[in-house]
């Protein structure tokens, strides 16, 4: 159905009252306008389709989310996710599950960054300010490991459902037109709930995922308050440490965690997934051994000394190893799968849990195992320079952002 009058429906999502548009550029615009618009078309507004006026709208609110005078509970998207009626005709593609989860990452970074409650609590841990730039890139940590426990689950299912290329399906099987119409409903219904939900409770969310990461990384109070003493005197702040990260230099050997190497998850998916056709993991495999991933090293030794089971069946040299079957003259097709699992064995045994890692695992999923930054092999970021790279955020404060710039094609129907 389209709109009664003469207003498209990306005018509507993307009104501006008149009061605002000869206001300064980064003024905030007026919510409440916006909102008593949509409300006057809400009967007619139309998601029965993946092309419909409805998700152009969505689309539109979405990508000008930040730029209302108003908190995220109360602006126009978060109305729009609240309103839709039960048994509502929903259907939608691809597109929109890009839209959900850019505005997902965004509102979750965005509330942090206003209400800065990860920050406060490391503030309050340390008794003083926690160092700065570290505090903000474990804040945007949680807000990830936050948007990871019901609404990435919920696109995995989404795009699995429509066979999004990327995400995890049974190739062999046909997509059912009938059960996709039927729980395509159920499934928008869920996220709005989800997501205005969390909204609503930001401070109790983060609180909670902030204190399992403290438990799941073993932070104890006394840990951050040493790594603050360290951290703040001279020598320590920009390391050349191992474990820095390769932008910003933050170093994080006394954490212990807070960086991931892009790549590696890359290479972790891959060969979990038994390699994609044409993947880069030949390449990516020659450039770990150039790098030094299958040589031994201090630190992978010192973390593995409590682990004797592991001991002795890591950290060989694959270039001088006889049994090594990849040799550029023997170009045996397989041998480079086996020499793949077992770098992945090498590198990751010992380590135990590394959560960060983890939810950008997840995060990578989520964009149909696309990274939408180009990142080096062996670059390891901190939490605020990856989402930097991938988009999330920018060094500047843009007008609406474009949605559709950085799709990966596999959400482009
Ligand atoms: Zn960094
Ligand atoms: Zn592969």
């Amino acid at each position: 159905m389209s709109f009664p009058f003469y207003y498209t429906a990306a005018e509507i999502g993307s009104y501006r009252s008149p009061v605002t548009i000869f206001t300064a550029t980064g003024k905030k615009r007026p919510a409440d306008m916006k909102i008593k618009m949509l409300r006057l078309f809400e009967d007619c507004i139309d998601m029965s389709e993946p092309e419909s006026d409805g998700w152009t709208i969505i689309a539109d609110l979405v990508s000008a989310f930040n730029l209302e005078d108003v908190p995220q509970i109360s602006n126009s998207i978060t109305w729009f996710l609240r309103t839709l009626k039960p048994q509502s005709m929903v259907a939608f593609g691809p597109k929109t599950l890009w839209h959900g989860l850019q505005h997902a990452v965004r509102a979750f970074i965005d509330m942090e960054q206003k209400g800065m409650i990860v920050r406060k609590r490391l503030n309050s841990i340390v008794g003083d300010k926690f160092p700065v730039s570290y505090g903000i890139s474990i804040a945007y940590w949680i807000a990830l490991v936050a948007i990871s426990k019901s609404l990435m689950p919920m696109l995995l299912i989404a795009g699995s459902m429509m066979h999004v290329e990327g995400y995890d399906y049974d190739p062999e099987s046909q997509i059912d037109p009938t059960v996709l119409a039927k729980q395509l409903p159920y499934l928008y219904e869920a996220w709005g709930k989800a997501l205005t939900e969390s909204i609503e409770t930001m401070d109790e969310v983060l609180n909670s995922e902030f204190d399992a990461t403290l438990e799941e990384t073993g932070w104890s109070d006394d840990l951050l308050r040493d790594f603050k003493a360290k951290i703040d005197t001279p020598e320590k702040l920009k390391s050349q440490s191992q474990q820095g990260c390769s932008v910003c230099l933050d170093d994080y050997s006394l954490l212990g965690h807070g960086l991931v190497e892009p790549r590696w998850v890359t290479f972790l998916e891959c060969v979990g997934s038994r390699h994609k056709r044409d993947c880069s993991c030949q390449e990516l495999l020659d450039q770990y051994k150039a790098i030094g991933y299958l040589q031994p090293s201090s630190t992978h030794v010192r973390n593995n000394t409590n682990d004797s089971d592991s001991e002795d069946e890591v950290f060989h040299d694959a270039e001088s190893d006889p049994t090594d079957s990849k040799k550029s003259n023997n170009p045996d097709e397989n041998s480079w799968v086996v020499d793949c699992e077992r770098l992945l064995r090498e590198v990751e045994n010992g380590k135990g849990k590394r959560p960060f890692q983890e939810v950008t695992a997840h995060l990578y999923r989520c964009h149909a195992r696309v990274w939408l930054g180009s990142y080096q092999t062996g670059e390891m970021l901190c939490a605020s320079c990856f989402l930097q790279g991938e988009g999330y955020i920018d060094k500047e404060s843009k007008e609406d952002w474009d949605l559709s710039s950085s799709m990966p094609a596999s959400f482009v129907s």
